[in-house]
């Protein structure tokens, strides 16, 4: 399967959301939430925006000279899936023969940003992510639910508790 940025940061974020977004169900375009990232990323980083597509599977936000990639982020919330949503794609890119030294995830409405890197035990842990997001997707199941503070802002709320 093909595996996008996507899959990892809901990989950490929620299994159960994992699930949802691989069956294409899609609630997304009803949350307040994601409509208020879609516009920070068109607004604040106009002059450096366009969005990268590569292969079809990873959607970049930008990239400085084919070295360093940029995220952008609306909050530090669930930020531990935006550092691995990053990271598989600096290890995406290198796989390609691109040779990516880091990346930076932006923070505009905190006016900040985080450098990340992509070290050889993340590599292992991403290869077993990647094992384990293939398993989740193809279960025919949805993972069991287990709440979680970010529940009331997900786009799956109703399909999970209502
Ligand atoms: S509402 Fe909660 S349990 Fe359901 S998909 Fe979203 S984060 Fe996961």
């Amino acid at each position: 399967m093909r595996i996008s940025g996507t899959h990892v940061y809901y990989y950490f974020v929620c299994k159960r959301k994992l699930w949802c977004f691989s069956k294409a169900i899609r609630m997304e375009h009803l949350d307040e939430n994601v409509q208020l990232g879609k516009l920070l990323d068109e607004s604040s980083y106009s002059r450096d925006a366009g969005q990268v597509m590569i292969d079809e599977t990873v959607n970049i936000d930008f990239i400085r000279d084919w070295k360093v990639l940029h995220e952008v982020k609306k909050s530090r919330a669930i930020e531990e899936a935006g550092i691995w949503q990053l990271k598989y794609y600096i290890y995406f890119l290198r796989e390609k023969g691109i040779a990516i030294e880091n990346g930076i995830i932006d923070y505009p409405k905190l006016r900040r940003r985080e450098e990340v890197i992509l070290t050889e035990s993340d590599v292992a842990r991403l290869k077993e992510v990647m094992a384990d997001i293939e398993k989740i997707t193809t279960q025919q199941k949805s993972p069991k639910l287990e709440e979680k503070p970010i529940c009331k802002k997900c786009a799956y709320f109703e399909y999970c508790f209502v």
